[in-house]
């Protein structure tokens, strides 16, 4: 099987992307000095700043500019009722299948009909064995003994941290229906097949939101979140053609959803989830309820105390496959004279670097004014230096990094107190004072558009 989607005209490609994020320091593969470790990436100096980015803009998104959205970081080693409770125990297995031959594994929904059902390798044709159900959590032991009562499970979604603590959020910041409550943290799954790179690991972040609403009103509070998460996406200038939705068939659906949809993006490997925006009814708090003997019920004081389970619109989105996405969207290439240039167009508040200080000569003064200039704006942007090669070849290096900004201190500007700003997707320079650049970032960084 093809890589590369025949539906995909983008320039990335996942060769190309994990050459560069190895090459720049985006991500590289984990303990790689031994070979690797299967599903799990360290994320470098570049990498870092761009996950971050992604996750502070998520966060804002959430909690900033909605008042009824608190946040919360949760344990990852929980009670291991709560995955009893939540279904996962039971319910979060995998379908797996092994060759007999090349001993390869699949995940049955992932490989051909025809060889499921003529139990035929895809890889060599070998025999596959009947599927049989492989559960994704990570177990552990929590203490010395390595009995059944010290385990505990390593979370697979961060979800379950969130609906614990929904009495003591309502409790502790008086929160009222509906309201929301956000959380970035880590989590792990014991997948079958790990591949493309960062878009399905074992170990993973993930930004998820829990709504909750009164029953009743949960069908119009999922439409409003399916129309915000689009939004979002549209505003961080993802190339909208490479997003659409995907509603799960009833058949296919988690055993809590009563109705899902995927966000999905076209990566060169072709359409695949980005973002799920689920409507889990009220089985989550059910569940908790049954489980912990604690009474979930909501008190709604805005109508005659009535008391309800809420239902939960949740939205679920993976930070680290984010990153992949941005990666993938931002990537292009353009013959520029003779040269192939390769830029990542990133929005400027995602850019790892927001501006880069050359100065064209190490000599004359000009290394210790552009070094002055740097100390001035990094109090506001992330900054880099570079005074190594030459001028042109210095451009390239920060497109390659997705550096919207680059700054040029030159000879005039000794004289003029002047700089050269160079835009990334332009190429276009311009002249502007030293005195107002800070306040040209800000606006530039405000406005920006995606020209490509
Ligand atoms: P799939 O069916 O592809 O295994 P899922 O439907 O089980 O995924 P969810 O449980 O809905 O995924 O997880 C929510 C989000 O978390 C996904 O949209 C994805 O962005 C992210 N995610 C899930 N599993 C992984 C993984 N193994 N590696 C990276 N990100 C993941």
């Amino acid at each position: 099987m093809s890589d590369i989607s025949s539906e995909y005209k983008g320039k990335a490609t996942m060769e190309k992307i994990t050459s560069l994020a190895k090459r720049r320091g985006f991500v590289f593969q984990s303990s790689e000095i031994y070979g690797g470790q299967r599903g799990a990436w360290d994320y470098g100096p570049l990498g870092i700043e761009l996950k971050n980015r992604i996750a502070a803009s998520w966060w804002k998104e959430m909690t900033q500019l909605n008042d009824d959205i608190v946040g919360l970081d949760a344990s990852i080693l929980m009670h291991p009722r709560v995955w009893e409770a939540s279904g996962h125990v039971e319910n979060f297995t995998d379908p797996l299948v092994d060759c007999k031959k090349c001993k390869s594994r699949f995940r049955d929904d992932m490989i051909p009909e025809e060889n499921l059902k003529e139990k035929k390798c895809p890889d060599c044709g070998g025999e596959l064995t009947d599927p049989r159900n492989f559960n994704l959590m990570f177990k552990t032991h929590i203490g010395p003994a390595e009995d059944t009562a010290s385990v505990v499970y390593l979370r697979p979604e961060t979800a379950q941290g969130i609906y614990v603590n929904y009495k003591n959020i309502i409790q502790s910041n008086r929160m009222k229906i509906p309201f929301g409550i956000a959380q970035i943290g880590k989590a792990f799954r014991n997948e079958i097949v790990t591949k493309n790179f960062i878009f399905r690991t074992c170990e993973f972040e993930q930004m998820e939101m829990q709504y909750f609403v009164k029953p009743g009103e949960d069908e119009k509070w999922f439409d409003k979140w399916r129309e915000r998460r689009w939004a979002y996406y549209e505003r961080l200038g993802v190339k909208i053609d490479h997003l659409r939705w995907h509603q799960h068939p009833i058949d296919k659906r988690a055993h809590y959803a009563k109705d899902a949809y995927d966000i999905e993006y076209l990566f060169p490997m072709g359409w695949s989830e980005l973002e799920g925006v689920h409507n889990r009814s009220d089985y989550d708090l059910g569940r908790h309820t049954e489980y912990s003997g604690k009474d979930m019920q909501y008190i709604d004081q805005d109508d005659n105390n009535a008391r309800y389970i809420p239902y939960i619109i949740e939205t679920s989105a993976g930070l680290t496959r984010n990153v992949l996405m941005i990666l993938c969207d931002a990537y292009d290439e353009e013959q520029v004279d003779d040269e192939l240039r390769t830029v990542l167009r990133f929005h400027p508040t995602l850019a790892p670097i927001t501006v880069a200080v050359l100065p064209l000569m190490k000599k004359d003064g000009l290394a210790e004014l552009a070094n002055d200039i740097r100390q001035e704006l990094k109090d506001d942007f992330s900054t880099d230096y570079d005074q190594a090669g030459a001028i042109g070849r210095r451009y390239r290096r920060q497109d390659e990094a997705g550096t919207p900004f680059c700054v040029t201190v030159d000879y005039e500007s000794k004289d003029d107190h002047s700089v050269t700003l160079r835009f990334r997707d332009s190429m276009e320079q311009v002249r502007v004072k030293r005195t107002e650049l800070a306040e040209r970032l800000r606006k530039e960084i405000k406005e920006y558009k995606r020209i490509k």
